[in-house]
Protein backbone atom coordinates (compact mmCIF):
# COMPACT_ATOMS: atom_id res chain seq x y z
CA UNK A 1 0.00 0.00 0.00
CA UNK A 2 1.21 3.17 -1.19
CA UNK A 3 2.37 5.26 1.89
CA UNK A 4 3.39 9.54 2.39
CA UNK A 5 6.86 10.27 3.13
CA UNK A 6 7.60 13.74 3.93
CA UNK A 7 11.37 14.84 4.67
CA UNK A 8 11.84 18.23 6.74
CA UNK A 9 14.28 20.18 6.61
CA UNK A 10 16.09 23.40 7.61
CA UNK A 11 18.14 24.23 4.64
CA UNK A 12 18.20 23.34 0.26
CA UNK A 13 20.86 20.97 0.38
CA UNK A 14 20.00 19.12 3.77
CA UNK A 15 17.88 16.23 2.40
CA UNK A 16 20.78 15.47 -0.10
CA UNK A 17 23.56 14.00 2.63
CA UNK A 18 21.20 12.45 5.20
CA UNK A 19 18.25 11.38 3.73
CA UNK A 20 18.04 11.81 -0.17
CA UNK A 21 18.90 8.16 -0.81
CA UNK A 22 15.44 7.23 1.49
CA UNK A 23 13.19 9.79 -0.78
CA UNK A 24 14.60 8.57 -3.99
CA UNK A 25 13.98 4.75 -2.81
CA UNK A 26 10.32 5.86 -1.51
CA UNK A 27 9.24 7.33 -4.69
CA UNK A 28 10.82 4.81 -7.15
CA UNK A 29 8.55 2.14 -4.90
CA UNK A 30 5.57 3.87 -5.33
CA UNK A 31 4.96 6.00 -2.58
CA UNK A 32 4.18 9.51 -2.27
CA UNK A 33 7.33 11.75 -1.03
CA UNK A 34 7.00 15.81 -0.21
CA UNK A 35 10.47 17.96 0.82
CA UNK A 36 9.76 20.75 3.28
CA UNK A 37 12.18 23.52 3.67
CA UNK A 38 12.12 25.33 6.93
CA UNK A 39 14.55 28.52 5.38
CA UNK A 40 15.76 29.44 1.85
CA UNK A 41 18.97 29.28 2.87
CA UNK A 42 20.28 32.30 1.92
CA UNK A 43 23.10 32.53 4.62
CA UNK A 44 24.94 30.02 3.15
CA UNK A 45 28.53 30.25 1.68
CA UNK A 46 28.62 30.05 -1.95
CA UNK A 47 30.97 31.86 -4.37
CA UNK A 48 30.28 35.76 -4.57
CA UNK A 49 28.57 35.27 -8.15
CA UNK A 50 25.97 33.29 -6.24
CA UNK A 51 25.54 36.11 -3.74
CA UNK A 52 24.64 38.99 -5.14
CA UNK A 53 21.39 41.23 -4.05
CA UNK A 54 19.63 38.67 -2.35
CA UNK A 55 20.01 35.86 -4.92
CA UNK A 56 21.13 33.25 -3.00
CA UNK A 57 18.12 32.03 -1.62
CA UNK A 58 16.45 32.00 -5.37
CA UNK A 59 19.39 29.79 -6.39
CA UNK A 60 19.14 27.91 -3.61
CA UNK A 61 15.64 26.82 -4.19
CA UNK A 62 16.15 25.91 -7.85
CA UNK A 63 18.79 23.57 -6.77
CA UNK A 64 16.36 22.21 -4.35
CA UNK A 65 13.99 22.06 -7.18
CA UNK A 66 16.47 20.34 -8.86
CA UNK A 67 17.46 17.98 -6.29
CA UNK A 68 13.73 17.31 -5.87
CA UNK A 69 13.07 15.90 -9.43
CA UNK A 70 16.34 14.08 -9.62
CA UNK A 71 14.99 11.95 -6.37
CA UNK A 72 11.23 11.60 -7.22
CA UNK A 73 9.75 14.12 -5.32
CA UNK A 74 6.30 15.13 -5.73
CA UNK A 75 5.98 18.11 -4.12
CA UNK A 76 8.38 21.30 -2.24
CA UNK A 77 7.39 23.55 0.31
CA UNK A 78 9.35 26.52 2.06
CA UNK A 79 7.92 27.33 5.30
CA UNK A 80 8.72 31.17 5.13
CA UNK A 81 11.67 31.52 7.60
CA UNK A 82 14.70 32.92 7.10
CA UNK A 83 18.57 31.31 7.51
CA UNK A 84 19.52 31.88 10.92
CA UNK A 85 22.89 31.17 9.90
CA UNK A 86 26.16 29.64 11.82
CA UNK A 87 27.77 32.73 13.29
CA UNK A 88 28.12 33.41 16.64
CA UNK A 89 25.52 36.02 16.56
CA UNK A 90 21.59 35.47 14.25
CA UNK A 91 21.61 38.19 12.06
CA UNK A 92 18.40 40.98 12.32
CA UNK A 93 15.10 39.84 10.65
CA UNK A 94 15.45 40.55 6.90
CA UNK A 95 12.04 42.39 6.40
CA UNK A 96 8.53 41.00 6.21
CA UNK A 97 10.27 37.42 7.35
CA UNK A 98 11.52 35.89 10.94
CA UNK A 99 14.68 33.69 10.77
CA UNK A 100 14.26 30.26 11.71
CA UNK A 101 15.50 30.66 15.46
CA UNK A 102 13.67 33.26 15.88
CA UNK A 103 10.17 31.50 14.79
CA UNK A 104 7.37 31.00 17.24
CA UNK A 105 7.57 27.48 17.45
CA UNK A 106 3.91 27.05 17.79
CA UNK A 107 3.56 29.05 14.48
CA UNK A 108 6.09 27.20 12.99
CA UNK A 109 4.34 23.94 14.17
CA UNK A 110 1.19 24.73 13.10
CA UNK A 111 2.61 25.59 9.32
CA UNK A 112 3.89 22.12 9.03
CA UNK A 113 1.24 20.32 10.37
CA UNK A 114 -1.29 21.60 7.62
CA UNK A 115 0.47 20.15 5.60
CA UNK A 116 1.10 16.74 7.41
CA UNK A 117 -2.58 16.90 7.44
CA UNK A 118 -3.00 17.98 3.77
CA UNK A 119 -0.98 15.13 2.77
CA UNK A 120 -1.87 12.50 5.74
CA UNK A 121 1.51 12.08 6.02
CA UNK A 122 2.59 8.39 7.06
CA UNK A 123 6.31 8.82 8.14
CA UNK A 124 8.08 12.34 8.96
CA UNK A 125 11.97 12.83 8.70
CA UNK A 126 12.87 15.28 10.94
CA UNK A 127 16.29 16.18 12.84
CA UNK A 128 17.56 14.49 16.24
CA UNK A 129 18.13 17.51 19.50
CA UNK A 130 20.91 17.76 18.57
CA UNK A 131 20.62 19.05 14.95
CA UNK A 132 22.97 16.37 14.08
CA UNK A 133 26.24 18.34 14.18
CA UNK A 134 24.86 22.10 16.26
CA UNK A 135 23.96 24.17 13.48
CA UNK A 136 20.73 26.24 15.62
CA UNK A 137 18.19 25.63 12.57
CA UNK A 138 18.85 21.89 13.02
CA UNK A 139 17.84 21.91 15.88
CA UNK A 140 15.31 23.93 15.50
CA UNK A 141 13.80 21.06 13.00
CA UNK A 142 13.68 19.03 15.95
CA UNK A 143 11.77 20.91 17.82
CA UNK A 144 9.24 22.32 15.23
CA UNK A 145 9.25 18.58 13.50
CA UNK A 146 8.09 17.08 16.80
CA UNK A 147 5.57 19.59 17.86
CA UNK A 148 3.96 19.42 13.89
CA UNK A 149 3.99 15.81 14.32
CA UNK A 150 1.99 15.67 17.28
CA UNK A 151 -0.77 18.22 16.08
CA UNK A 152 -1.14 16.36 13.34
CA UNK A 153 -1.05 12.93 14.91
CA UNK A 154 1.62 12.00 11.99
CA UNK A 155 2.11 8.30 13.34
CA UNK A 156 5.81 7.99 12.66
CA UNK A 157 8.77 10.53 13.57
CA UNK A 158 12.11 9.11 12.26
CA UNK A 159 15.51 11.62 12.75
CA UNK A 160 17.66 11.57 10.69
CA UNK A 161 21.30 10.65 11.76
CA UNK A 162 24.52 8.62 11.07
CA UNK A 163 26.46 6.30 13.53
CA UNK A 164 29.02 8.59 14.50
CA UNK A 165 31.59 5.68 15.23
CA UNK A 166 31.19 4.59 11.40
CA UNK A 167 31.45 8.42 9.95
CA UNK A 168 34.98 9.38 12.08
CA UNK A 169 36.70 5.86 10.87
CA UNK A 170 35.18 6.72 7.17
CA UNK A 171 36.70 10.42 7.61
CA UNK A 172 40.05 9.02 8.83
CA UNK A 173 40.01 6.35 6.29
CA UNK A 174 39.45 9.20 3.31
CA UNK A 175 41.89 11.57 5.16
CA UNK A 176 44.77 9.28 3.99
CA UNK A 177 43.80 9.69 0.08
CA UNK A 178 43.35 13.66 0.03
CA UNK A 179 43.18 16.82 2.06
CA UNK A 180 39.63 17.64 3.45
CA UNK A 181 39.11 21.78 3.17
CA UNK A 182 39.87 23.93 5.72
CA UNK A 183 35.91 24.38 6.92
CA UNK A 184 35.57 20.90 7.66
CA UNK A 185 36.31 19.75 11.35
CA UNK A 186 36.53 16.74 12.09
CA UNK A 187 36.70 17.00 15.72
CA UNK A 188 33.16 18.23 15.58
CA UNK A 189 32.28 14.24 14.40
CA UNK A 190 32.94 13.27 17.59
CA UNK A 191 30.21 15.00 19.04
CA UNK A 192 27.64 14.61 16.34
CA UNK A 193 24.61 12.45 15.79
CA UNK A 194 23.88 9.37 17.31
CA UNK A 195 25.71 6.21 18.86
CA UNK A 196 25.23 3.35 16.66
CA UNK A 197 23.35 1.77 19.69
CA UNK A 198 20.36 4.30 19.17
CA UNK A 199 19.93 3.74 15.95
CA UNK A 200 16.53 2.23 15.09
CA UNK A 201 16.67 1.85 11.31
CA UNK A 202 18.96 1.70 8.69
CA UNK A 203 18.48 1.63 5.17
CA UNK A 204 19.71 0.32 1.97
CA UNK A 205 20.01 3.32 -0.08
CA UNK A 206 22.62 1.46 -3.23
CA UNK A 207 20.78 0.91 -5.98
CA UNK A 208 19.41 4.54 -5.50
CA UNK A 209 22.99 5.87 -5.35
CA UNK A 210 22.69 7.36 -8.71
CA UNK A 211 19.38 9.81 -7.85
CA UNK A 212 21.47 10.78 -4.50
CA UNK A 213 24.67 12.04 -6.49
CA UNK A 214 22.23 14.19 -8.50
CA UNK A 215 20.79 15.15 -5.69
CA UNK A 216 24.25 16.18 -4.04
CA UNK A 217 25.42 17.46 -7.80
CA UNK A 218 21.92 20.19 -7.95
CA UNK A 219 23.23 21.98 -5.00
CA UNK A 220 25.89 23.84 -7.23
CA UNK A 221 26.53 26.74 -5.55
CA UNK A 222 26.91 24.66 -1.82
CA UNK A 223 29.83 23.29 -3.63
CA UNK A 224 31.54 26.74 -4.69
CA UNK A 225 33.63 29.02 -2.85
CA UNK A 226 35.68 32.18 -3.88
CA UNK A 227 39.59 32.18 -5.26
CA UNK A 228 38.68 27.95 -5.93
CA UNK A 229 38.69 27.18 -2.09
CA UNK A 230 37.14 23.37 -1.52
CA UNK A 231 33.89 22.74 0.13
CA UNK A 232 32.76 19.67 1.73
CA UNK A 233 30.18 18.90 -0.72
CA UNK A 234 32.30 19.08 -3.62
CA UNK A 235 34.62 16.83 -1.70
CA UNK A 236 32.36 14.44 -0.76
CA UNK A 237 31.73 14.13 -4.48
CA UNK A 238 35.14 13.45 -5.50
CA UNK A 239 35.46 10.57 -2.79
CA UNK A 240 36.31 7.41 -5.09
CA UNK A 241 32.88 5.98 -6.22
CA UNK A 242 33.23 2.71 -4.23
CA UNK A 243 34.33 4.25 -1.04
CA UNK A 244 31.20 7.04 -1.67
CA UNK A 245 28.77 3.74 -2.35
CA UNK A 246 30.12 2.60 1.39
CA UNK A 247 29.73 5.62 2.90
CA UNK A 248 26.53 6.80 1.29
CA UNK A 249 25.19 3.48 0.59
CA UNK A 250 23.14 3.49 3.54
CA UNK A 251 21.14 5.96 5.87
CA UNK A 252 20.13 5.81 9.44
CA UNK A 253 16.99 7.24 11.68
CA UNK A 254 16.14 7.10 15.19
CA UNK A 255 12.65 6.46 16.32
CA UNK A 256 12.42 7.31 19.85
CA UNK A 257 9.08 5.88 20.17
CA UNK A 258 10.48 2.40 19.94
CA UNK A 259 11.94 0.96 23.12
CA UNK A 260 15.71 0.36 23.62
CA UNK A 261 17.17 -2.32 22.15
CA UNK A 262 14.86 -2.88 19.85
CA UNK A 263 14.98 -4.89 16.47
CA UNK A 264 16.73 -2.90 13.77
CA UNK A 265 14.03 -1.88 11.04
CA UNK A 266 15.22 -2.11 7.07
CA UNK A 267 12.13 0.01 5.45
CA UNK A 268 10.89 3.34 7.18
CA UNK A 269 7.21 2.28 5.87
CA UNK A 270 8.12 -0.74 8.61
CA UNK A 271 5.07 -1.64 11.41
CA UNK A 272 2.51 0.88 9.39
CA UNK A 273 -0.80 -0.48 8.50
ZN1 LIG B 1 21.37 22.96 6.95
Amino acid sequence: MPHTLLAFHAHPDDEALLTSGTMARAAAEGHRVVVVVATDGELGLAASEYTGDGALAATRMDELRASARALGVARVEHLGYADSGLGPEVAPDPPGTTRFVRADVDEAATRLADILREEQVDVLLSYEPNGGYGHPDHKQVHVVGALAAELAGTPRVLEATAPRDTICRAIDLAAKVYRFPPEFDRSSFDRAFSARSEITHRIGVRRHIAAKRASMRAHTSQASADGGADRTLAAFLRIPRPLYDVVFGREWFVDRSLPAGSAIRRDVFADLP
